[in-house]
């Protein structure tokens, strides 16, 4: 039986403002879920911690850090909510619970590579998949799992680790954080054209790190066939290629068909389908060792069950169906000629 963790703190729920998507009400749903299925009590808990300046500093830069801190202790008048960029707030508890957040991604990666457990599910916020070297944005403060790769890999004698991001966004903080390193590989499956704008399959990486970005633009629309054909034609032999020692996974549930932010029909199926991958690559490249750290996702039904989706693969569970249902097929959707310039990009079909 393989030992999953999962990462959780009720410090996580004090970020969050009225009217705001990204709420502490995605991570009470996903909670209460895992409580009443009796999955979480099937986890082993592991602590956070908090992340210290030295470990934001693997990715972020001082000034980032300060305006971050100082934004939120100072807060807005009238009611403490003050805004990093026009989607992005903070509250006065913000800073903390970001440190918690990025610490909770850490403590995991460290269980695992320690082998105290196999695998892990963060359940954290704020999320991170937006935020860049220099610049909090998109709901993110910092970039918990480009933080965690950069501890692996300068901190635990990793020399590769490879991160996988199905949030339906670019993960643009996170591509900008490893674009000229060798030694991570960063692969993306987004919506595009879409926030924040970039993600374009011919960024591919620049200089050392030349080919280690790769980035799968799909259209709107895509269900459930559209994207194992990008795991199973460009993730799968990339990752495989990239023989990494950890997989980190960027895990945003808002490509689900429910999902009130973006225009994807990937359904909660679709989500296991995805994990099982992931975890088929972790098992035969890195003795199993993947970590998810979860990043979007604003129906909460959708998310509650679709994180439960990927947590059963780690556990070994059958797919359980959910309410949600299965996505509709839409006609006229063709990624022949996107994945194909990929598998193009990345030396794909060299032989
Ligand atoms: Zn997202």
């Amino acid at each position: 039986m393989p030992v999953v963790g999962y990462v959780y703190d009720p410090l996580y729920l004090e970020h969050g403002t009225p009217g705001h998507p990204e709420s502490p009400a995605r991570l009470q749903s996903i909670i209460s879920h895992l409580e009443r299925s009796g999955l979480l009590g099937q986890m082993v808990e592991v602590r956070p911690r908090d992340a210290t300046s030295a470990d934001l500093e693997l990715v972020h830069s001082r000034e980032l850090i300060a305006r971050v801190r100082e934004t939120a202790e100072e807060g807005g008048a009238p009611t403490g909510v003050a805004w990093l960029d026009p989607d992005t707030y903070v509250v006065p508890v913000s800073y903390r619970a970001a440190l918690r957040s990025a610490g909770g991604v850490l403590a995991a990666t460290d269980a695992v590579l320690d082998g105290e457990i196999g695998s892990a599910f963060c359940l954290v916020r704020p999320p991170g998949h937006h935020a860049t070297p220099i610049q909090a944005m998109g709901f993110c403060l910092f970039n918990n799992v480009a933080v965690a790769a950069a501890h692996a890999l300068e901190r635990r004698g990793l020399e590769r680790v490879a991160i996988v991001d199905f949030d339906v966004h670019h993960g643009n903080g996170t591509q900008d954080a490893f674009y000229s390193n060798p030694r991570v590989l960063y692969v993306s499956t987004h919506q595009y054209p879409f926030y924040p704008g970039g993600g374009y399959w011919a960024e591919t990486g620049e200089g050392e790190g030349e080919s280690t970005t790769v980035n799968l633009p799909l259209p709107r629309g895509c269900g459930r066939e559209e994207y194992l054909r990008a795991y199973r034609e460009v993730c799968e032999p990339l990752v495989r290629r990239f023989r990494p020692q950890l997989l980190l996974v960027s895990a945003g549930f808002d490509a689900h068909l429910a999902d009130p932010l973006a225009q994807m029909l990937l359904d909660t199926r679709g989500y296991y389908e995805i994990a099982s991958s992931l975890k088929a690559l972790a098992d035969g490249l890195c003795d199993g060792r993947i970590v998810y750290a979860l990043e979007g996702g604003y129906d909460h039904t959708a998310l509650a069950w679709s994180v439960r989706a990927c947590i059963d693969t780690l556990l070994g569970n059958e797919f359980a169906e959910d309410p949600l249902g299965a996505g509709p097929s839409v006609p006229g959707i063709n990624i022949d000629t996107v994945l194909a310039a990929v598998r193009r990009a990345h030396g794909l079909d060299n032989g």
